[in-house]
C-alpha cells in the first residue's frame, strides 16, 4: 500500500514536473509569439524602403538580442550582377568595404544554397574597436527570397557575445526573420514599383515635351508652307502626290479637280488641269529620268484672265537615296504686268522725247544749211525754242512725277491765304491768251497749310488745261469757298469736255484723250497725274465733272487751316509733334499756356497779325517744317517794334545735316537742353519780367555772335552760364 502510495506520489510528482515543463514551454512559446506579433506590427506602414530598414533593423537586433546586422542585395544591370550593402548597423566601415568587393565563404554559400548558415569566427581587428574586448563572433546568414523563392540577397546578424548565443531559440529567430523577409521583399517590390512609376512619369514628361517640340516644328513648317506665296506640291519618286499647300489648292484649284484623292500621281494631276497642260509633259520627263532638272515658265487662262507662272522642281533626297520631288509654282502675273508697263513706259517716253527733238534737229539743220530770209529764220527759231521748251517741260514733269510716286517728294508746308496765290498764278496766264479768267471768292480769308510752289503747280496745270482744251471759248471761272473746315476750289472751262469712257484714266500718267478735236493740242499726259499726286500729298481730294462740248469743271478740296494766336502764350516752334507735346505737357503742369507752330513762316505771319498782349516766350527749334528756319523767325522778331523784347530760348544749336533722319531718342539726346532744364529756364525767364534775353545752348561764343549779327541782331552782352549762353539784345534800330 505504502509502496503503491509512494509510486502514486512519484507519478504525480513526475506528472507535475512534466506539466511544469509543458507550462514553461507554453509560456515560452507565448512570449515568443508575443515577440513575433509585436515585431510584426513594426514591419508595416512604411512608404520607402530606406525608412523601413532604418526602423525595422534596430528592432530586429533588439528582438533577437543581436549586435550587428546588414542586408546585402544582388543587383543585376545589363546582365552584370553586383552586390550592394543596403543597410548596416553595428559593423565598422572596413567590414562593409570587404562585403562590397565580393562575396566569399558563407556569404557566397547563402546565395548558392538558399539556407541559413551559422558561422562562428574570430573577431576581426577592426571590429574590436567597435565591440571592445570580445574575441569570438557568431554570424548568422539568412537568405532573402522573392515571391518565386529565388534568393535576392541575405540578412546577416552578428552576435559578439558568443557566450550568450543560444542556438535553441531557433524557432523564434526563424519566425521573426520570416516575417522580416516577407515584409522586406514587399517593400523592395513597392520601391521598385514606385521607381518605375517615377521613371514612367519622367519618360511621359519627356515624351510630352518632345511631342510639343515636334508639333511646334510641324506647325512652323506648316505655317511657312502655307503662308508662302508659291504653290508647292511634293511627290515621291514614283510621282505620287504626298502634299500640296493651300496656295496650290487655291491657285490651281486642285480641290475641285482631284478632290481629296492624293494618291494620284503628279503628272496625272498636271495633265488633268488645263492650266498645267504646258508643263505636264515636263513633269513626266522629270519623273522618268529623261530630264534632270526643271525650270519652266508658262501661261494659262484663269477666270478669263491670262496668268503667268513659273515652275521649279527640286529633287528631294536624303543621303544618297532619292525621296521624291518638290514642285514650286510661282505666280509671275504681276511681274509680267510690271514688265509690260515698263516697256510701254519706255516706248512712250522715248516717243515723247523724240518728237520734239526731231523737230528741233530738223529746223536747226535747215537753218544751218540753207540761206533763209530773216523772218523765216525767226519763225524757225521760235519753233525750236517752243519745242525745246516742251522737251524741258516734259523732262521736268516726268522727273517731278517720278519723285512724287517714289515718295521722295518733301513738302514744305506753310500756311497761306489762298486767294493771293491763286491771283498770282492767274495773272501770269491772263496776258498770254484770249481767255479771261474770273475769280469768285468769299470775303473771308481762306487759310490752308500747303507747299506753296507745289500748289502753284496744281493751279498752273489746271488753268493751262482749261485754256488748252477750250480753244473756242474765251472765259474760265475759278470759284473758291470755305465750308465746315474744307476749302473748295472749282476751275471751270467751257470747252471740249471729257468723254465718259476716259473718266477712269484721266489721272493716269501719259494718258491723253485721243480725239480728232484735240490732236493739234500739245501735251505730255503727265499734268493731271502730277496734280493728283500733289493734292493727295496735301491730304486733299480732286475730282471733275464734264459734259462733251459743254466744258469741264475740276474740283479740289483741301483742309482749312486755323491760324493760332500768340496772345499770352508760350510759342513753341517745333516740327516734331511728339517732342512739342512733351514740352506742352510739362508747361501745362506749371500752369503755363502754350501753342505749337511747325514752321517759321507761320510764326512770322501770326506775329505780324498779333495785336494784343502778345507772346510771353518763344521756344525755337532751328530746323522747321517750312523753308525758313528758326533764325529767320528770330531775326523777324527782333525787328518787331513791340514784341522784340519777348524772351527766346533756342532749343537746338545746329541745323541737322540735310539727309539726317532723326530717331526719337537721338532727338532728345541731341537737343542740348534736357526737358527739365528747358522748363526750368523757361520758368526763370517768365518770373523775371524784365528779362529780354535770347537764350542759346552752350556753344562757341564768337560764332554765335557772328550768326546774331548776320541776322541783324545787335548784342549788348553775352553771359555764359553752364549749359547755356544768355544774350542781352540791344533795342533794334527802328528806323531801318
Ligand atoms: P496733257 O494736257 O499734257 O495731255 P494732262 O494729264 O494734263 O495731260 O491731261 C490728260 C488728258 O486729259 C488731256 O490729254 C486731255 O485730253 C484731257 N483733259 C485734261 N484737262 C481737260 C479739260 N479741262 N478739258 C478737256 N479735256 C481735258
Amino acid at each position: 500500500m505504502a509502496e503503491s502510495l509512494e509510486t502514486q506520489n512519484e507519478e504525480i510528482m513526475a506528472q507535475q514536473e512534466e506539466q511544469q515543463v509543458i507550462l514553461a514551454k507554453l509560456s515560452e512559446r507565448e512570449s515568443e509569439l508575443e515577440l513575433i506579433t509585436s515585431y510584426q506590427e513594426k514591419l508595416t506602414g512604411y512608404v520607402e524602403l530606406k525608412g523601413f530598414l532604418q526602423h525595422t533593423m534596430p528592432a530586429l537586433l533588439n528582438s533577437l538580442s543581436q549586435d550587428a546586422a546588414l542586408i546585402v542585395i544582388e543587383r543585376s544591370r545589363e546582365d552584370v550582377s553586383s552586390f550592394e550593402v543596403m543597410h548596416a548597423i553595428g559593423y565598422p566601415k572596413e567590414h562593409l568595404n570587404v562585403m562590397q568587393q565580393g562575396l566569399f565563404g558563407p556569404a557566397k554559400r547563402v546565395f548558392e544554397e538558399g539556407t541559413t548558415i551559422l558561422h562562428k569566427r574570430d573577431v576581426f581587428g577592426h571590429e574590436r574597436g567597435v565591440h571592445g574586448g570580445i574575441l569570438q563572433a557568431v554570424d548568422q546568414y539568412f537568405p532573402l527570397f522573392d515571391d518565386k523563392q529565388k534568393v535576392i540577397g541575405f540578412l546577416l546578424l552578428t552576435s559578439y557575445q558568443s557566450s550568450l548565443f543560444h542556438e535553441d531559440n531557433h524557432r523564434l529567430t526563424k519566425g521573426i526573420i520570416r516575417q522580416f523577409g516577407l515584409a522586406f521583399y514587399a517593400q523592395v517590390m513597392n520601391d521598385e514599383r514606385r521607381r518605375q512609376a517615377a521613371d514612367l512619369e519622367t519618360l511621359n514628361q519627356e515624351l510630352i515635351t518632345e511631342k510639343q517640340l515636334i508639333e511646334g516644328q510641324r506647325d512652323l513648317i506648316q505655317n511657312i508652307l502655307e503662308s508662302a506665296h508659291e504653290g508647292m506640291m511634293m511627290c515621291d519618286s514614283q510621282g505620287t502626290l504626298l502634299f500640296a499647300n493651300q496656295r496650290m489648292h487655291q491657285y490651281y484649284q486642285l480641290n475641285e479637280r482631284i478632290g481629296s484623292n492624293l494618291v494620284e500621281s503628279c503628272h496625272q494631276i498636271a495633265a488633268k488641269i488645263p492650266n498645267f497642260n504646258g508643263v505636264a509633259s515636263s513633269i513626266e520627263a522629270l519623273l522618268d529620268g529623261s530630264l534632270s532638272h526643271l525650270t519652266q515658265r508658262f501661261s494659262f487662262e484663269m477666270d478669263d484672265q491670262l496668268q503667268h507662272a513659273e515652275l521649279y522642281a527640286t529633287i528631294v533626297s536624303e543621303d544618297t537615296e532619292q525621296q521624291g520631288y518638290l514642285f514650286v509654282f510661282r505666280d509671275r502675273t504681276e511681274e509680267e504686268r510690271v514688265d509690260e508697263m515698263k516697256n510701254e513706259f519706255i516706248s512712250i517716253v522715248s516717243h515723247e522725247l523724240r518728237t520734239p527733238l526731231a523737230s528741233v534737229l530738223g529746223f536747226i539743220e535747215i537753218l544751218l544749211h540753207r540761206d533763209l530770209p530773216q523772218d523765216k529764220q525767226k519763225k524757225y527759231m521760235d519753233t525750236i525754242y517752243k519745242e525745246a521748251h516742251r522737251l524741258s517741260n516734259l523732262i521736268n514733269d516726268f522727273l517731278d512725277l517720278q519723285r512724287m510716286e517714289s515718295g521722295r517728294q518733301v513738302y514744305h508746308f506753310t500756311p497761306i491765304n489762298l486767294l493771293p496765290t491763286v491771283q498770282e498764278v492767274v495773272e501770269q496766264w491772263q496776258d498770254k491768251q484770249n481767255h479771261h479768267i474770273n475769280i469768285h471768292h468769299p470775303e473771308t480769308e481762306l487759310w490752308v497749310s500747303v507747299d506753296v510752289d507745289r500748289i502753284r503747280q496744281v493751279f498752273h496745270n489746271l488753268i493751262s488745261n482749261a485754256i488748252k482744251y477750250s480753244p473756242a471759248a474765251d472765259q474760265i471761272d475759278i470759284r473758291l469757298s470755305v465750308d465746315q473746315g474744307k476749302i473748295m476750289i472749282w476751275i471751270q472751262d467751257y470747252g471740249l469736255g471729257i468723254p465718259e469712257e476716259a473718266n477712269e484714266q484721266m489721272f493716269s500718267k501719259f494718258f491723253r484723250v485721243d480725239n480728232s478735236d484735240r490732236r493739234q493740242i500739245g501735251g505730255t499726259g503727265l499734268g493731271l497725274a502730277i496734280v493728283k499726286e500733289i493734292v493727295e500729298g496735301h491730304n486733299g481730294q480732286i475730282s471733275f465733272s464734264s459734259e462733251m462740248g459743254q466744258g469741264t469743271t475740276f474740283q479740289i478740296e483741301l483742309n482749312e487751316y486755323v491760324l493760332a494766336s500768340m496772345d499770352g502764350q508760350i510759342v513753341i516752334f517745333e516740327d516734331d509733334d511728339n517732342l512739342a507735346k512733351l514740352i506742352q505737357v510739362a508747361l501745362t503742369k506749371l500752369g503755363l499756356p502754350s501753342t505749337q507752330l511747325r514752321s517759321a513762316e507761320e510764326g512770322i505771319l501770326i506775329l505780324d497779325r498779333c495785336e494784343g498782349e502778345g507772346p510771353i516766350l518763344f521756344i525755337v527749334d532751328i530746323h522747321l517744317e517750312g523753308v525758313k528756319t528758326g533764325w529767320d523767325f528770330i531775326a523777324e522778331l527782333y525787328r518787331h517794334p513791340t514784341y522784340y523784347r519777348t524772351p527766346v530760348i533756342v532749343s537746338t544749336a545746329l541745323e541737322p545735316p540735310h539727309d539726317y533722319h532723326e530717331k526719337e531718342i537721338e532727338k532728345f539726346l541731341k537737343k542740348p537742353f534736357s526737358m527739365e532744364r528747358l522748363i526750368q529756364v523757361a520758368k526763370r525767364l517768365l518770373d523775371n519780367k524784365q528779362s529780354n534775353a535770347y537764350v542759346f545752348p552752350a556753344q562757341d561764343k564768337d560764332s554765335l555772335s557772328t550768326t546774331l549779327q548776320r541776322n541783324g541782331i545787335d548784342v549788348i552782352d553775352m553771359k555764359e552760364n553752364m549749359d547755356m549762353i544768355e544774350v542781352q539784345i540791344k533795342k533794334p534800330d527802328t528806323d531801318s
